[in-house]
């Protein structure tokens, strides 16, 4: 096909027919500003399945376990949830199986871990019915949200926002994401972490003080939730600080466990 053909065809809307049936494959429309450069997707794997799941947002619950409450200084009985969100681009797979080198990050001198199940939406919308919204589910992740403990509590105790604790490179760990068609909903089931086989944090999913479907109607009347994101519901008791040269091991009633090694 010539220069001349193609203008012909454009001008005559026939392109994508001319272009299914021409032998170099369709002809793209060059129309419109691109990207200088590209920015790598951020996906995250899927247990079984070869595609991959792509993410837009990441939110994450406050004191979701009445215990990790008290700890942090609130009282459970009183305060609503809260969110706060961290940058698409701290995520980090970890596969089943693998010990993943986690980089201790900077600034901090008191690296916590918190181990929490991870809801991830393939469908959204704003104001979404508690009664509605697992429908909005895709599966369930093992997380945790990391946390530059001192960073946020500095913020914090200064009335600053708090987002240099918790939004850094590598800071939202995650396993694979295992489909609610075959795993099921999450409302019970033990969660733990372990530091160097020592146990640290253990609880139960049924201690969560705002299930899966309140966090998200919660959070949709905030945001208009969409496919692609996920949602890290709170981390319980015990939350606690790492060195480099530990070893975490999470566990989940019903999922893989996963681990990584602070480097
Ligand atoms: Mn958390």
């Amino acid at each position: 096909m010539d220069t001349v053909d193609r203008r012909t065809l454009l001008a005559s809307g026939a392109l994508a027919l001319a272009g299914a049936a021409a032998p170099g494959g369709p002809v793209r429309a060059q129309s419109g500003p691109k990207p200088i450069f590209t920015v790598p997707a951020i996906t995250i794997p899927i247990a079984g399945e070869a595609d991959v799941f792509p993410v837009r947002r990441i939110y994450c619950i406050g004191r979701n376990y009445a215990a990790h409450a008290i700890e942090r200084g609130s009282d459970p009985t009183r305060e609503p949830p809260f969110f706060f969100q961290k940058p698409t681009d701290a995520i980090q797979n970890v596969g089943v199986g693998e010990v993943a080198d986690h980089p201790y990050p900077s600034l901090t001198k008191n690296y916590h871990h918190e181990v929490e199940l991870v809801a991830a939406l393939k469908s959204g919308g704003s104001n979404i019915a508690p009664e509605k919204a697992l429908d909005h589910v895709y599966g369930y992740a093992l997380g945790l949200d990391m946390t530059r403990r001192d960073l946020q509590n500095g913020m914090a105790s200064e009335k600053k926002p708090w987002e240099i604790g918790k939004s850094f490179d590598h800071g939202a760990v995650i396993g694979p994401i295992h489909p609610v068609a075959k795993t099921g909903h999450f409302s019970k089931g033990a969660i733990s972490l372990a530091v160097n086989g020592t146990v640290r944090q253990s609880s139960d999913l049924d201690k969560m003080i705002w299930s899966v479907a309140e966090q998200i109607a919660k959070l949709s009347e905030a945001f208009e939730l969409k496919a692609g994101d996920i949602i890290y519901s709170g981390t319980p008791e015990n939350v606690g600080p790492v060195v480099k040269g530990d070893v975490l091991l999470c566990r989940l009633e019903g999922l893989p466990d996963m681990s990584i090694r602070i480097v």
